[in-house]
């Protein structure tokens, strides 16, 4: 389907003309309207499969550009995938006014980090170690965080992030809502959802 037909605002829906985009792909129709609606989601989809969009622009349209507190929080396995997603949801982001999102991540200087940090981000993307070390010194402040992505999450796991991760997750309001990108399902990601999703939908492609 079209991206006019999901009913999106009008910047993000420019946005995606400018960036080419024709029509929304499989999992961007599921999901978009999901996350939309404040609903968890597990969403099993591979890598190019359009799987950033479906949740950067949500995530886009749920952060108010007028509070400029930390709202809204992905983690990604690696630097290289911050980066990336960080560069699409800017890209998405193009005719917004007044949002600001960062990507966070280890080997970065975390001086020029936290002077970021404090200029208003609204939507922080980093690797979990990296998104702790902040917590802790309170440089990242989760009380009005009410959206969390983990993107890839089967990698964050065998990359050993799982403690981050449910000390992450333990730190967010409850009242969050929580979405799980993942392109397999073992025990362990199960478990996570269990644990720190709600009713949650599953959306595969
Ligand atoms: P991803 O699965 O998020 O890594 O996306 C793979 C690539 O497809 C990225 O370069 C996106 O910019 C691009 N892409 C995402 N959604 C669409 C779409 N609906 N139509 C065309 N390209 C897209």
């Amino acid at each position: 389907i079209t991206f006019e037909e999901l009913g999106l605002c009008p910047e993000i829906e420019r946005a995606v003309r400018f960036m080419g985009f024709e029509e929304a792909s499989p999992i961007q129709t599921k999901a978009i309207p999901a996350i939309i609606s404040g609903k968890d989601i597990i969403g099993q989809a591979q890598t190019g499969t359009g799987k950033t969009a479906a949740f950067g622009i949500p995530l886009l349209q749920k952060i108010d550009p007028k509070n400029k507190k930390l709202q809204a929080i992905v983690l990604c396995p690696t630097r290289e995938l911050a980066i990336q997603v960080a560069d699409e949801i800017r890209n998405l982001a193009k005719y917004m006014h007044g949002i600001k999102i960062l990507p966070i991540y280890g080997g970065q200087d975390i001086v020029k980090q936290i002077r970021s940090l404090k200029n208003g981000t609204q939507l922080v993307i980093g690797t979990p170690g990296r998104v702790m070390d902040h917590m802790r010194r309170k440089t990242v402040k989760m009380d009005h965080i009410h959206t969390v992505v983990l993107d890839e999450a089967d990698e964050m796991l065998n990359m050993g992030f799982r403690d981050d991760i449910e000390t992450i997750l333990s730190g967010v309001p409850e009242e969050r809502q929580t979405v799980l990108f993942s392109a397999t399902m073992p025990k362990p990601i199960l478990e996570i959802t269990k644990k720190y999703q709600n009713h949650a939908e599953l959306i595969k492609v």
